[in-house]
């Protein structure tokens, strides 16, 4: 058993291999190249700009309040024979997160139990999970989950950059054959 590269989804039969990198299906394997780019990211731009958007603005609420980084919320809701749970990952401060994190916790609280056996063994977990985040401290560096968010935007950013020029350099081009 193993997890997409691209977006953690456990990868239980099909999906693609390129490069020893596992993906889910074609959506996420089309994202190989910008997972490459990522890990070329060199460690010294990573973590300027990790603390530059740790120290900035809450993407949520647009305070300034605590440090950005991921924060993950847990959810579990059922019904008889149906359980459903899920994590959600956010980027934002740590006010923001600790809110997240106390909704997750009610609802599942409110949401969970209804279902058996899933819901009763579920429910305790999902909560404990909330529960736990919050009353862990603001992380003191970047967490592992953040850096890695940051590479994928910092590629992402190098190939917007990169096929910028190449439109321009086309354009100009053409403007010279015009002439
Ligand atoms: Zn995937
Ligand atoms: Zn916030």
């Amino acid at each position: 058993m193993s997890e997409c590269s691209y977006c953690g989804k456990t990868v239980l039969f099909g999906g693609r291999t390129i490069e020893k990198r596992r993906y889910c299906g074609a959506a996420c394997a089309s994202r190989h190249g910008l997972l490459e780019l990522a890990d070329q990211v060199p460690h010294d731009v990573l973590r300027k700009h990790a603390q530059a958007w740790r120290a900035g603005a809450c993407p949520k609420c647009r305070k300034n309040a605590g440090p950005v980084d991921v924060y993950a919320e847990h959810r579990v809701h059922s019904f008889v024979l149906i359980t459903q749970w899920r994590s959600r990952r956010t980027v934002c401060c740590r006010r923001c997160g600790r809110l997240c994190q106390l909704r997750g916790a009610l609802y599942s609280a409110a949401l969970g139990w209804w279902g058996f056996p899933w819901g009763l063994l579920v429910t305790p977990i999902q909560i404990a999970r909330n529960v736990a985040g919050m009353a862990a401290r603001a992380p003191e560096q970047p967490t592992p989950s953040f850096e890695r968010l940051v590479r994928l935007q910092l590629a992402q950013a190098h190939l917007r950059q990169r096929s910028k020029v190449r439109i321009a350099s086309v354009a100009a081009g053409e403007g010279v054959t015009h002439r």
